[in-house]
């Protein structure tokens, strides 16, 4: 991979990297496009990163439909797929220790304990492998954009993350590997992360926050087999708590809850 890299780059071309786990949807498609207009290279990964599973059922159960994503990769123009083994990425299956302050411990840090030291950990291991000039990440994801942002930073590497827009299904559910996993009642009833999501945006600087979100957490108990793990109104640069809407200059909601089994997360910028 990096003697291929480094041969292109060598001759001037520009190198777009998208890593995914797989099963991949037109979420991830959209990164494959994103990328695709601004390089000569386009590389896809896929590598189900078992360090950044705080739950090994969650590790067992995540979708695997590597011949279904190579066709899809394929008919999308993508150049390479990286699909290491958990061999060649770790030689002992274990992430490295991170520091990310605030965001490293709140909402989905303090939820899936270890998960950002595991997302950390192979996304400097890819970006070595790969060496990008630019790596599109989904908003669906908005705490590890930041994490992954922090990361760059810390590390100073030389790679552009590139933020994408969250893909929906025609309901407005942010399409996820693990929607697989919902049955089509679920599915449907879903949509309602995304309908509680823009009642919160729509009632900017109308209503208090502390009563819309309120509201919003009233609304989103009637989804079915449900339990609501976080619904927030945060600064949106740091993940910091706020008061008012016009505390910081962006803020951002976002959710995270189990339907079933199955956690979903999604968010939107207030800005
Ligand atoms: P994953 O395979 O879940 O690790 O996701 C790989 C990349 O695709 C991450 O940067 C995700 O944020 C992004 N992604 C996942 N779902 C979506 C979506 N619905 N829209 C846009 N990007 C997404």
């Amino acid at each position: 991979m990096a003697s291929f890299i480094g041969l292109r780059k060598a001759q001037g071309a520009q190198i777009g990297f998208v890593p995914t786990m797989g099963a991949l949807h037109q979420g991830h498609i959209s990164l494959i496009q994103a990328a695709r207009k601004d390089s000569d290279i386009v590389v896809c990964s896929i590598f189900v990163n078992p360090t950044q599973f705080n739950d090994p059922s969650d590790l067992l159960k995540y979708p695997r439909t590597i011949e279904k994503d190579m066709a899809m990769l394929l008919q999308q123009g993508c150049d390479v797929l990286f699909y290491p083994d958990v061999s060649e990425m770790y030689t002992e299956q274990k992430a490295e220790k991170w520091d990310f302050g605030f965001l490293g411990s709140t909402l989905e840090a303090a939820s899936r304990p270890g998960h950002y030291d595991g997302v950390a950990t192979i996304v400097e291991r890819l970006f070595k492998a790969v060496n990008p000039h630019r790596a599109y990440f989904g908003q669906k994801d908005y705490q590890q954009c930041m994490v992954v942002q922090s990361m760059i930073e810390q590390k100073q590497l030389p790679v552009e993350l590139v933020i994408c827009p969250t893909l929906r299904e025609p309901n407005g559910l942010a399409m996820s590997s693990r929607n697989v996993r919902l049955s089509a009642a679920e599915r449907e009833a879903s949509a309602l992360i995304y309908q509680v999501l823009q009642q919160i945006s729509q009632q900017k600087f109308i209503t208090p926050i502390a009563e819309v979100v309120e509201a919003a957490k009233n609304k989103l108990a009637q989804l079915p087999d449900s339990r609501i793990d976080y619904l927030v109104v945060v600064n949106a640069r740091d993940l910091s708590p706020v008061n008012n809407w016009d505390d910081a200059p962006a803020l951002v909601a976002l959710a995270a809850v189990y339907v079933g089994e199955v956690r979903l997360i999604d968010n939107m910028l207030i800005s």
